[in-house]
């Protein structure tokens, strides 16, 4: 998998959501988005916690390192539909990103 691949999904995935939600305009559009990147947030942040033992016994049961790994890939891939939906190239956006933090003394 790719860059390319992971954009392609979140236009496939935009465009789904375009059919299911034919109401919504553009900042609607952008703001339920944010809403599910911030709800994947929470999800993710749940099972760290999980991971971490850091939460009640009864939700620490049943709890597999693959959740974890399942939403973290949630977050990232409502982060790249969120920026489908605002028209942002994520890719040169994410490449200066990188080339920025490289340069960073730690
Ligand atoms: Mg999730």
């Amino acid at each position: 998998m790719n860059i390319s691949e992971l954009t392609e999904f979140a236009k496939e995935t935009s465009g789904r959501l375009r059919v299911k939600y034919p109401n919504f305009n553009l900042e609607t559009e952008m703001l339920y988005q944010m809403c599910k990147v911030t709800e994947e947030v929470g999800e993710m942040s749940d099972e760290l916690l999980k991971h971490l033992g850091s939460q009640r016994q009864d939700k620490l049961d049943g709890f597999k390192k693959e959740h974890l790994a399942e939403e973290m890939a949630d977050v990232i891939l409502a982060v790249l539909i969120a920026a489908e939906v605002a028209g942002i190239e994520i890719e040169p956006a994410l490449s200066q990103k990188m080339e920025k933090v490289r340069s960073r003394s730690f």
